[in-house]
């Protein structure tokens, strides 16, 4: 049959399910939980979908596969497997979210795959730019690749998101592997450790399980802040970790936030987490985000005036992922324009990620920066006094919240000390109003804009 054909008559099938859902579920059920789900492909038996959360996915996995996937072959389409993806919302698929849920007859019985993911030929050492943020995760993990002996264990890793946690795990299986290519490496995310659990569990293989893990010289887990809640996984994890501590065998661990942190995180396993040594990567300074831009463009052959790298590393601050999703897509305009890059098109072929760039600003960076800069106290943006030398301040705290994030008047009312949102809206006046005959307001609110864009 014609593969095409065959696509839209899928996609159409699945918009018929949709409609189907829609009738059976109530309207919340539907609106939340069903409605963000989008067609990704159809191949195979394999009806993809992809969803804009990692929880949404699970949700749906454990309460709807089962009912999509049966409304869906009611429409007429042979589905075997359904499989979800999450994608971010600039449509990346986030690498390794991908859950696959089938019936259980259908299950192949071969269930080993290999239980390491596979690495990124870029994750290397070589590749990493260090600066302050970052200097110690770094230096750490070299530790770890290049001695013989287990020095620190586990080196925890840990940071915000897309700020180089899976790059450094990677560089160190890398450079171990090179010099040292028996030893087994095993890098995976703690999500396939779930799921290599509850596979082993239901096919009876436990023994196997535990056999293939603690058979493993270095382990790395990455992102463990996905086991919080799964009892059973936990329990697993925690006693793989200490037969391997036990054994001298080295663990790498990687999460969002430090072991003391991770709330939900049974304490034993915290407090073990936290035994080793401990490393944070910090956010980006602008120094190292420039550094990172350079360093990246070059790699990408993409050639920017010293202008757009100040403004790319000025604009997106949050993280590395995003600085290089903006070099991708400067670089097919580039190559598709034949022509330099100017700060125009920059600014247009980016203008989405620039603006979610700027609203991640928050209410406190705001106070902070802004009392910083009229040498008040933090406390004063909360109080109730009138005094002009607080209060002007404070009604230039409020009408940056309002320019720049996209908290409500009511919001940042309560952001203030509780205060009403009419207080807001006269707040934001009055500095309009002043700022037309004052230059120096003026100049402050340009100021202030841009430490805190940039910062
Ligand atoms: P995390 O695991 O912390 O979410 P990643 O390691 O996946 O982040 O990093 C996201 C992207 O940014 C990857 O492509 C990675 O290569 C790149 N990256 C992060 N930090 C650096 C750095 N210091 N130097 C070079 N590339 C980096
Ligand atoms: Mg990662």
């Amino acid at each position: 049959m014609d593969e095409d054909f065959h696509f839209n008559e899928v996609k159409l099938s699945w918009q018929k399910t949709l409609s189907e859902l829609k009738k059976s579920l109530d309207k919340n059920t539907f609106q939340n939980w069903i409605k963000p789900v989008s067609f990704e492909s159809y191949d195979n038996g394999i009806l993809s979908l992809s969803v804009p959360t990692r929880f949404l996915r699970d949700w749906i996995i454990n309460n709807y596969a089962s009912v999509i996937k049966r409304v869906c072959t009611d429409q007429g389409s042979q589905i075997k497997k359904l499989s979800i993806i999450v994608k971010e919302k600039n449509e990346r698929i986030i690498p390794g979210t991908e859950a696959i849920y089938q019936d259980k007859e259908e299950e192949e019985d071969t269930y080993y795959d290999d239980i390491s993911a596979p690495l990124d030929p870029k994750f290397t050492f070589d590749n990493f730019i260090v600066g302050k943020p970052n200097e110690l995760a770094y230096a750490a993990a070299q530790r770890v690749a290049e001695s013989e002996v287990v020095s620190f264990n586990p080196l925890f890793l840990y940071g915000g998101v897309g700020l180089g946690k899976t790059h450094l795990m990677h560089a160190v299986a890398w450079s171990i592997k090179k010099r040292s290519p028996k030893k087994n490496v095993v890098y995976l995310t703690a999500e396939k450790f779930m799921y290599q659990f509850i596979k082993a569990l239901r096919f009876k293989n436990i023994m196997s399980f535990k056999e293939q893990f603690r058979s493993v010289d270095v382990l790395m887990i990455d992102d463990v802040q996905f086991i919080i809640g799964k009892d059973n996984t936990q329990e697993e994890f925690f006693h793989t970790f200490n037969t391997l501590v036990d054994k001298k065998r080295q663990i790498i661990i990687s999460a969002d936030k430090s072991p003391a942190d991770l709330e939900g995180l049974e304490d034993r396993l915290k407090s073990r987490l936290g035994w080793g040594l401990v490393a944070d990567i910090h956010p980006l300074t602008y120094e190292l985000r420039l550094g990172i831009l350079q360093s990246k463009s070059e790699q990408k052959n993409l050639k920017l005036s010293s202008e757009v790298l100040e403004f790319l590393a000025n604009k997106i601050t949050n993280n590395v992922r995003e600085m290089e999703g903006a070099l991708n897509r400067l670089a097919v305009h580039g190559s598709l324009q034949q022509s330099d890059i100017s700060m125009d098109m920059v600014k247009d072929v980016l203008k989405d990620l620039l603006r979610t760039n700027s609203r991640k600003i928050t209410i406190d960076e705001i106070q902070k920066k802004v009392t910083e800069h009229y040498n008040i106290r933090l406390s004063d943006m909360h109080s109730p006094r009138r005094s002009r030398s607080i209060a002007r301040p404070r009604q230039v705290a409020m009408y940056l919240a309002k320019s720049i994030t996209t908290r409500s008047l009511p919001e940042i009312g309560r952001k203030f000390g509780g205060r009403d949102h009419t207080t807001v809206i006269h707040a934001i006046k009055t500095i309009e109003e002043i700022m037309v005959n004052d230059p120096s307001l003026a100049e402050d609110i340009e100021l202030l804009t841009r430490i805190l864009q940039t910062s």
